[in-house]
């Protein structure tokens, strides 16, 4: 993409009222655009971003047999009465129309989801099965003051698996597990990234949530120096020994909680009475897990992780484009570099606008493309590209062709 196309433009400050560093990087560097406290439009830039981070997750989920759907936000009431959350909920939104009819805004999905398996679900030999979704929730969040980290309207992906027995939820869970972690590392962040003990509520004695490192995470947990599994501080008091391995060292770090893995038991399914027959005619309950990521939050979580005093700085693997080409004054070769490199499927950000070398810089530091390729009049004399790595700050030459760069960047990887 041409960056004299983009409609949106770097800022100098970020809005006045904006104390969280995701958000001001962010809006700064035009990824994202605040609305209102806790409301946030995610640009074109931000928008990739999102994209590959929900394709990641697509892979992960779909590789242990998740099915994508996609669930309304607009939810009857009725649905919500019979869990007992359209009273116990603090953070539902509720929305009345001219008939006085109410609904909810959807903060989650089991009340629908639920009563959706009992259209399908009519045998044991029907299950286990597994569903999920990227769908905008709306939580009516007080503290929404740490950026896209904590929305009131935001993109999460939830999933839920149904089960006939605990044993089979067991099973699942653990793949759900190693698929968590899958996805956090190739986000970036798996050595940041704890597998955390949190209360469980009533089904199981944990839930598990994955806790990311930084000190603008909003949760305090205390991880153990023999397994490096980390126990959230709100359980904490009555545990003195690591769930885990039993140690009893720990290390206290400020986490954000960039997902949660829960047995929900029969918790949703009592309720709708979705149940089966099993073998033997008995009549069987579903066993059921859920499963959320939020996506705005994996993003402000690896802006937070991975930034400097200049910007951004996008692991490849989430990064808006690849490439970042910065043409000073070299615009016929830049723009033969760029189509040579787009023809060969490099995802290319192409600064071609007219603006000094030092702004091009400072605004390719910002944006926080892995790869800058610096197309310049000193560089061609000798038929050369600059080559700079955003992250390091690594400088090197390579012949002016798209072959030999495509070379170089694949040696770095
Ligand atoms: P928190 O304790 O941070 O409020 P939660 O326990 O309410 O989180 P869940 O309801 O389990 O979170 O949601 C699943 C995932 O969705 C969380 O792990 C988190 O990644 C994300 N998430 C939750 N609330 C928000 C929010 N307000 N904005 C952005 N992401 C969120
Ligand atoms: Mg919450």
């Amino acid at each position: 993409m041409k960056q004299s196309q983009l409609f949106t433009k770097t800022q100098r400050n970020a809005p006045k009222d904006e104390s969280s560093v995701n958000a001001q990087l962010l809006i700064r560097a035009g990824f994202a655009d605040k609305l209102m406290a806790g409301v946030y439009t995610l640009l074109p830039l931000g928008l990739r971003v999102m994209k590959k981070i929900e394709n990641i997750i697509r892979e992960e989920m779909n590789a242990i047999g998740g099915q994508e759907l996609f669930m309304p936000s607009l939810q009857p009431k009725e649905n919500w009465l019979k869990t007992g959350r359209w009273d116990a909920m603090d953070d539902l939104y509720k929305v009345k129309d001219k008939s006085d009819r109410e609904f909810a805004l959807g903060p989650t999905h089991e009340e629908i989801i639920v009563p959706l398996a009992k259209k399908f679900v009519n045998s044991y030999k029907d299950l286990p099965f597994a569903a999920y979704q990227f769908q905008n929730k709306f939580r009516m969040e007080l503290r929404a003051k740490s950026g896209i980290l904590r929305g009131r309207e935001f993109m999460m992906k939830d999933s839920y698996s149904f089960h006939l027995n605990e044993e089979d939820l067991d099973n699942y869970y653990e793949k759900a597990k190693t698929a968590y972690f899958n996805i956090f590392d190739r986000a970036g962040i798996k050595d940041q990234t704890y597998l955390t003990f949190a209360s469980g509520g009533t089904f199981s004695k944990y839930s598990h949530e994955y806790q990311t490192a930084t000190p603008a995470g909003e949760d305090i947990i205390y991880i153990c120096g023999k397994c490096s599994l980390a126990i959230n501080k709100e359980i904490k008091p009555e545990v003195e020994t690591c769930p885990e391995c039993q140690g009893k060292d720990f290390r206290e770090e400020k986490a954000i909680e960039v997902g949660n893995i829960f047995k929900l038991g029969t918790k949703y399914s009592a309720p709708f009475d979705l149940s089966v027959k099993d073998e033997k005619g008995e009549k069987k309950t579903l066993v059921m897990g859920c499963y959320g990521i939020g996506l705005g939050r994996l993003m402000g979580t690896v802006a937070e992780v991975y930034h400097d005093n200049r910007g951004l700085i996008w692991p490849e693997s989430v990064a808006p484009f690849a490439v970042h080409i910065l043409s000073l004054n070299k615009n016929a070769e830049a723009e033969k570099l760029y189509n040579e490199l787009m023809g060969k499927g490099i995802e290319v950000l192409y600064d071609d606008r007219e603006a000094s070398a030092g702004e091009k810089f400072a605004d390719a530091d910002l944006i926080g493309i892995p790869c800058q390729l610096i197309v310049s009049d000193k560089n061609m004399k000798e038929n050369e590209v600059e080559i700079k790595n955003r992250k390091t700050g690594e400088k090197s030459f390579v012949k002016f062709s798209a072959a030999e760069i495509i070379k170089n960047l694949n040696e770095k990887k």
